[in-house]
């Protein structure tokens, strides 16, 4: 692969995107550690090739890439403007289609696939329109109320 964009990566010769295991102990001390650094890669436009190179999930990697901050391999923070289009390309499981298949894609650090992405549309809709229904009976009881 083509390494050339690292030279120009605005992280390039700092320290401390991948911290030495000795240096943290637990999530929220990785997290200390790490998020003064993520800021860096705001105006990174290489941050699809970041995540395809160091492919957080598959190595279950800790310390800050593309834009996320990682631990095991799962994101547990990220700049406000990170997209899916930036992560790497999703693999099909049993569970695709699914809400669960979904979370799957997430945990692995990809772009959910077009059958979970219709699922998770599919099913905000549901809840959404669920809560219309619940709100609209809610009024109801209320009108019900002030009319007896
Ligand atoms: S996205 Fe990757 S290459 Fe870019 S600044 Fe962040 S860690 Fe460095
Ligand atoms: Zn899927």
């Amino acid at each position: 692969m083509n390494r050339d964009w690292t030279l120009s990566a605005p992280c390039r010769g700092q320290n401390g995107f991948t911290p030495n295991e000795d240096e943290y102990s637990s999530e929220g001390a990785l997290k200390r550690l790490c998020w003064p650094l993520l800021a860096t890669c705001g105006p990174c436009p290489f941050r699809s090739e970041c995540i395809a190179t160091v492919k957080p999930s598959q190595a279950r990697f800790d310390g800050i890439a593309g834009g996320r901050l990682w631990w095991g391999g799962i994101v547990v923070g990220a700049l406000d403007d990170v997209c899916e289009d930036e992560l790497t390309e999703p693999k099909l499981r049993a569970s695709c289609g699914t809400e669960a298949g979904a979370k799957d894609h997430t945990r692995s650090g990809e772009r959910p696939c077009p059958s979970c992405a219709q699922a998770t549309r599919e099913i905000a809709a549901r809840r959404r329109n669920e809560k219309a229904r619940q709100d609209r009976q809610a009024e109801q009881l209320q009108l019900d109320f002030a009319t007896t």
